[in-house]
């Protein structure tokens, strides 16, 4: 039995791993390389396994960073299942739709730069064809996957349909038998809308994400009050208040916590536009999966019918609604994607509210190095946009209680939580500081186990 970290090692995106067992092979996660374009194009282009001597894929979550491969894995050649839970599967749906746009669109771009035609890496043909090898499962429920090898996802609590994927294996010329977590992507707890990340049991061998590896979040318990209170100022100006979130997850949880205030009378009724096609597409799909939510929101969805949904709120697909925003007169809250400002309807927002006193910029999520969204909450003064310098004049503020992911002592935590020997472990899914912050950390309050940093294209006999 053999595991090879193929992605997301000493980084966080590109999430992948291949496990060897009993001659056959299966995929943990197929994300997509996301960072500089001419060298994501290369990375996500090339599988360093020949996809059609795979048997399976087994998927964590819908992020892309997570499942954003896999129309280009079915495109060269891969014929096998694609293991994910319900909700997982509805929101690929959308969001490899949404990615193969995106593709085609950096084809485009390549294109104009390199001054030769460059095919998209993959098509909305192939997204829709990576569909049809979906087998889906739920919680809690163990799944022969092939020979020697059984599944079962309990929940990450990170995103809709999140999983960790517990993996019993069986070697067949040993007879050795191990217990192997993929922690997948891992949630805070205390989440507005989800469970709290389920605790693995008997665990003998783990392979575990480290985003946040030596870094803190603040409470999430103070995120309602702050946002209550930064709402409340900037609605006394009477401008816009424009919140970049990410479509899927971000956008819902928003929602769910505005409809509270609201609710509660705890800020002023305004009108609250959320402005993306695929937000309000992610919105419908998470009406469909109650069995992901927390006790508070299961139950208020018997009271309320729709907690995504409140008086003054308008969902905007089409692109005239989006533009007929710009018309419009505070006070007013704008939802619109992406979150990191680099894509998507809240760049055109942006532009047309940036100079003006009376708006606020609310950030509730992360902004990676060099994107516009990192650099309007660094506090520019002029930003880029569209290749035109735009003053800012607007009040920036930020809350990051709200991350989809646990912090440094979440984890330490996390890891503390679950039985078994633990005798080894691998981290992933962090840039190289963050998984070195928390190999140490670990390694010195367990300092009879095993803890490795993965390196790409390293091989470990399980
Ligand atoms: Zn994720
Ligand atoms: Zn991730």
């Amino acid at each position: 039995m053999k595991l090879t970290f193929c992605g997301a090692a000493e980084t966080t995106t590109g999430s992948q791993h291949l496990l060897d067992i009993n001659g056959q092979r299966i995929l943990l996660d197929c994300g997509l390389y996301q960072g500089r374009r001419e060298e994501a194009n290369l990375r996500n282009r090339t599988f360093p396994f020949d996809p059609t001597k795979l048997d399976a894929v087994i998927l964590s979550h819908a992020h892309i960073d997570h499942s954003g491969n896999l129309p280009n894995l079915v495109k060269q050649g891969f014929k096998g299942n694609i293991y994910a839970t319900d909700a997982t599967r509805d929101l690929c749906q959308i969001m490899l739709a949404d990615s193969a746009h995106i593709q085609q669109s950096d084809a485009a771009w390549l294109t104009k730069h390199q001054k030769a035609a460059v095919e998209p890496l993959y098509s909305p043909q192939d997204a829709e064809r990576c569909m049809r090898q979906f087998v889906t499962f739920n919680y809690d429920r163990p799944m022969p996957i092939g020979d020697g090898l059984k599944a079962t996802f309990i929940d990450a609590g990170h995103i809709l349909g999140s999983a960790q994927v517990v993996l019993d294996l069986k070697d067949n010329a040993t007879s050795v038998s191990k217990r192997l977590l993929f922690s997948g992507d891992v949630g805070r707890g205390n989440n507005d809308l989800l469970l709290d990340p389920a605790v693995p049991e008997n665990i003998d061998l783990v392979l575990m994400e480290s985003t946040y590896g030596g870094r803190e979040h603040e409470q999430t318990q103070g995120a309602r009050n702050q946002l209550t209170d930064i709402l409340r100022q900037a609605l006394k100006n009477k401008g816009k208040v424009i919140i970049p979130a990410f479509a899927v997850e971000r956008t819902q949880q928003i929602l769910v916590v505005l409809h509270e205030l609201f609710r509660d009378n705890l800020i002023p009724d305004v009108p609250v536009m959320v402005d993306s096609p695929l937000a309000v597409s992610a919105t419908e799909i998470f009406r469909l999966h109650p069995e992901c939510y927390n006790e508070q929101m299961y139950n208020d969805l018997f009271e309320k019918q729709n907690p995504f949904g409140f008086e003054g709120l308008t969902m905007v697909r089409a692109a005239n609604d989006s533009k007929n925003i710009n018309q419009m007169h505070g006070p007013l809250i704008i939802i619109a994607a992406s979150g990191m400002c680099e894509a998507g309807r809240v760049v055109h927002h942006l532009k047309y509210n940036l100079p003006k006193p009376e708006t606020t910029v609310l950030f509730v999520g992360y902004c990676a190095d060099n994107t516009l969204g990192a650099k309007i909450r660094a506090g520019d003064k002029v930003v880029n946009i569209h290749g035109e310098p735009i003053k800012v004049r607007a009040r920036i503020t930020g809350i990051d209680a709200f991350s989809g992911h646990a912090d440094h002592s979440e984890l330490m935590d996390y890891f503390k939580r679950i039985t078994g020997k633990k005798e080894r472990v691998w981290l992933v899914h962090g840039e190289g500081l963050r998984s070195r912050a928390l190999q140490a950390a670990l390694q010195e309050e367990y300092p009879d186990k095993e803890i490795t940093v993965a390196k790409l294209g390293v091989s470990v006999t399980l």
